[in-house]
């Protein structure tokens, strides 16, 4: 089958690298430049940020399997088995909450991860997908979809993969729903509700500090990540600071001079003085950080059996980088059987 993904994402790389394995032609169509997504890294020559997640962490054995497959090539390290939890009002050297584990980070960058996967599969990189046209009995045409690209072509393929967020999801899924049972989905999807963080980059000339990141149980910050302690090819002292969701969404339309400010002030107050002066700052606002209400299944199809076309992401079955890769996992797996039956019966 041609295939197109619409988002190089952890869960539409991981689905599509099974896919194309499996012997199908896969494309994915990607909006940003970089591939990732949210597993996002920010450089400048041989400096860093993971502006995204900042490690991962497995709980499952197929997700533990990934790790250590990208272990053993060099692109993962165990980089801490803890980190300190500021609660509030106290810092404690060790989050008390939280068992000992293995958490990796990218000997250069997390995203390096997705670039990995890419080796099979068909990239369209800076082309937004805008909506979708179900081709129906038009026999004239041979595939099914047209995915709309906004730039006015099209792509047209056999079966469609949505591995976006589920409120960019429900916007594409919304322009095919005159045509198909789409109705449905949208429904379920329409319900899924996100929190929002800021992400603030920020050089330091001081030096790296001991610690390797720092969890906040606070009204401000929720995480301060040390980047430099991920490799020694780092130049200067580069830390991550995550707002809470809180924070995120009082501040979202405010002056991003005025966020930043507050948040190095927050940082400083939590962790050492000097992180109020950074020599150069740089932010982000995510608006899809991480779904608050995830659903229970690892993936969702459309019930057309001549039209495959199916939704996955971080929002299946829990709101972790591990999370999406299962959905992308447990589709790939899915369909690689569901068509090969169907060809062999043909
Ligand atoms: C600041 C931050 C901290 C985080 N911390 C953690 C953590 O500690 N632990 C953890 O497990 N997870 C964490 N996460 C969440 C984790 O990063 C995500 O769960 C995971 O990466 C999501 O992957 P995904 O496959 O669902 O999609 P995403 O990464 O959201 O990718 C979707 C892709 O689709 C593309 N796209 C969207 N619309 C279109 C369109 N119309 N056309 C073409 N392309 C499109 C986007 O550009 C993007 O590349 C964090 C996320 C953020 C932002």
């Amino acid at each position: 089958m041609v295939i197109g993904i619409i988002g190089a994402s952890l869960s539409g790389l991981i689905a599509g690298e099974k896919l194309a394995r499996a012997g199908h032609d896969v494309t994915l169509i990607e909006k940003s430049r970089e591939l990732g997504g949210r597993l996002a890294t920010h450089r400048i020559d041989d400096d860093f940020f993971d502006y995204g997640v900042p490690f991962l962490t497995a709980q499952n054995r197929k997700f533990q399997s990934f790790i250590d497959e990208l272990q053993s090539k060099d692109l993962l390290y165990q980089w801490a088995d803890s980190f300190p939890l500021y609660d509030g009002s106290q810092l404690h050297s060790i989050n008390p909450n939280r068992p000992k584990a293995a958490y990796y980070a990218g000997k250069d960058g997390l995203n390096r991860v997705a670039e990995n996967l890419k080796r099979w599969i068909d990239i369209k990189s800076e082309e937004k997908a805008g909506g979708l046209t179900h081709i129906g009995a038009d026999r004239s045409r041979k595939r099914a979809w047209m995915i709309n690209l906004t730039d006015i072509t099209v792509f047209e393929c056999d079966a469609v993969i949505l591995a976006t967020p589920a409120t960019e999801a429900y916007g594409i899924l919304q322009t095919a729903q005159d045509e198909t049972p789409a109705r449905r989905i949208i429904r379920v999807i329409d319900e899924i509700q996100y929190q929002p963080r800021f992400a603030l980059m920020a050089s330091y000339k001081e030096e790296t500090p001991s610690w390797k990141g720092i969890e906040c149980n606070d009204n401000t910050l929720a995480w301060i990540g040390n980047e430099s302690s991920k490799s020694e090819k780092q130049s200067a002292t580069n830390i991550v600071i995550h707002s809470s969701a809180q924070f995120a969404r009082t501040y979202a339309e405010k002056d991003l001079d005025e966020v930043a400010h507050l948040l190095l002030e927050k940082a400083a107050d939590i962790a050492e003085p000097w992180l109020a002066h950074p020599k150069k700052t740089y932010l982000r606002h995510w608006k899809y950080y991480r779904a608050r209400n995830p659903l229970e299944d690892y993936f969702m199809e459309l019930e057309m059996e001549e039209a495959p076309l199916a939704l996955i992401g971080d929002y299946f079955k829990g709101n972790s980088a591990e999370a999406a890769y299962l959905s992308g996992y447990h589709l790939a797996d899915y369909w690689i059987n569901k068509y090969a039956t169907a060809e062999a019966e043909n």
